[in-house]
């Protein structure tokens, strides 16, 4: 038995190339060590690298703080849609907003509560300020009017 110089592969001793690689240069004591980067065979690095891959993709972050600021700010939006729409909304938007910046999840969510906390104020705001008579005339006017 002879061994290749350049993959290490076992080959015999009347062969002119290596039956791997092609080669034609042998060794007849031993194979070359393995990590040639001559080497034409998966790398043995390659289940090492597995559980790194696994790592990386690990589907999602822990629950930080910031995340529970957006199950907050989604839930006082919803809730200030029924009632104490004043309070709850201007807090629904800031703990949203910040949520979406900061927080790891639930950015959607973050997103939702947002939209629906400056809606909800400004549809709030709107109605109070008409059933005090406090917007202009021209403003509730429609087309038809
Ligand atoms: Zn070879």
């Amino acid at each position: 038995m002879k061994y290749c110089k350049n993959c290490g592969a076992e080959n015999n001793d009347n062969n002119i190339f290596c039956f791997n690689c092609r080669c034609e240069s042998f060794n007849p004591e031993q194979p070359i060590p393995m990590g040639s980067n001559a080497n034409m065979t998966v790398p043995p690095a390659a289940p090492a690298a597995l559980p790194v891959y696994m790592m990386s993709a690990k589907p999602k972050p822990p629950l930080g703080i910031f995340d529970l600021l957006t199950i907050l700010g989604f839930v006082c939006a919803i809730v200030g849609m029924f009632s104490i729409s004043l309070i709850l909304h201007p807090i629904g938007v800031l703990t949203s907003v910040i949520g979406f910046v900061q927080g790891k999840r639930f950015r959607g969510l973050a997103l939702a509560g947002t939209v629906i906390s400056v809606v909800g104020g400004i549809i709030y705001l709107v109605i109070s300020l008409y059933n005090n008579g406090l917007l202009p005339e021209w403003i509730t006017y429609g087309a038809l009017h």
